[in-house]
């Protein structure tokens, strides 16, 4: 039986986590594939186990400097990857190089036509920077991914997508210049909230200006208020036409997260990733990658991702 889209489930990325006092810890994955089985959407998708990155492949976006940190700092486990927010453990070079090596492992497999569509729960770290890590987030997987795309699939046109609360910062500071990679993003308001950057000024810079979509939300933001914004994020992917596209989809934009302070529901993310499947369909190529991202509440995150990964899977348009 074939599967339209694929989704990464192991042990090695479901040890990407900070312990058990940490908000990103390592019940997330399971808290999510449990509920996952629960909808039965465990049976329409086709499951795979996960590989670590190669360095040459971090090293596609990361500095041979801070993949050597990593490594270094996994074998003690002791010590911080950045000012304070993310701890180093043991294994952490392993347990993060799965998270890129899933989201690889996913991008060939649309791009050989096997799915149209993937879904790599504990990835979407986008705050990390090429040369180092930030909130939570060791390697940047999305960046690796654009990279990558480019690098070995040739594909210049790519829209990032993202709804994560926390703004993008890791991979908007990393393309702002580059005309090609499109990229939306809309998030608390960056007064109230980590990183504190994404405001509507931001517009990219050089060869990229107008090519990237900020759009800072005020605290408690709802889902109505959400897809009148959401409109501009529309237009803006669909008039750029991307070969790919994106999503990253982090659950801390739902009410209650215990580190935000926004107002959604979880039929947002489905409804954002049944829209770019729409887009991608209608663009010919049908190619979309949704990444999990943030998101602290259990109950948000396994709801939130299930939400996308049935719009991934088409069972529901809207
Ligand atoms: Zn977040």
């Amino acid at each position: 039986m074939s599967f339209d889209v694929c989704l990464h489930i192991s042990d090695a990325l479901g040890r990407y986590g900070f312990g058990p006092g940490h908000p990103f810890n390592e019940n997330r994955m399971d808290a999510f594939w449990r509920e996952a089985q629960r909808r039965g959407l465990h049976q329409q998708v086709e499951v795979l186990e996960t590989r670590p990155a190669t360095r040459a492949e971090l090293a596609r976006f990361h500095h041979p400097g801070h993949i050597v940190r990593v490594e270094s700092l996994s074998m003690t486990g002791d010590g911080y990857l950045d000012q304070g927010d993310t701890p180093a453990f043991k294994g952490v070079f392993e347990a993060a190089s799965h998270v890129v090596g899933a989201t690889l492992d996913g991008l060939a497999r649309i791009m050989d036509g096997r799915v149209k569509r993937a879904f790599v729960p504990i990835a979407g770290l986008h705050h990390a920077r090429p040369d180092g890590a930030a909130g939570f987030c060791v390697f940047n997987d999305c960046g690796v991914v654009i990279a990558t795309l480019r690098e070995q699939y040739d594909i210049k046109k790519i829209a990032y997508v993202d709804i994560d609360a926390h703004h993008g910062d890791g991979v908007f500071y990393a393309f702002e210049s580059d005309p090609d990679l499109i990229f939306a993003d809309l998030h608390e308001d960056g007064h109230y909230l980590y990183p504190g950057t994404g405001a509507a000024s931001e517009q990219g810079s050089g060869p990229g200006k107008g090519k990237k979509l900020n759009i800072p939300l005020p605290p408690q933001t709802d889902d109505k208020a959400f897809f009148q914004e959401w409109q501009r994020v529309e237009a803006f992917v669909r008039e750029a036409e991307p070969d790919f596209i994106l999503l990253q989809c982090g659950a801390d934009s739902i009410r209650n997260d215990p580190l935000t302070h926004m107002g959604l529901t979880p039929a947002a993310h489905g409804h954002v990733a049944a829209r770019l499947v729409n887009i991608a369909d209608e663009l010919g190529h049908g190619r979309v990658m949704a990444v999990g991202g943030g998101g602290y509440d259990m109950t948000n995150l396994a709801e939130a991702w299930c939400e996308v990964v049935a719009s991934l899977v088409g069972n529901k348009s809207s």
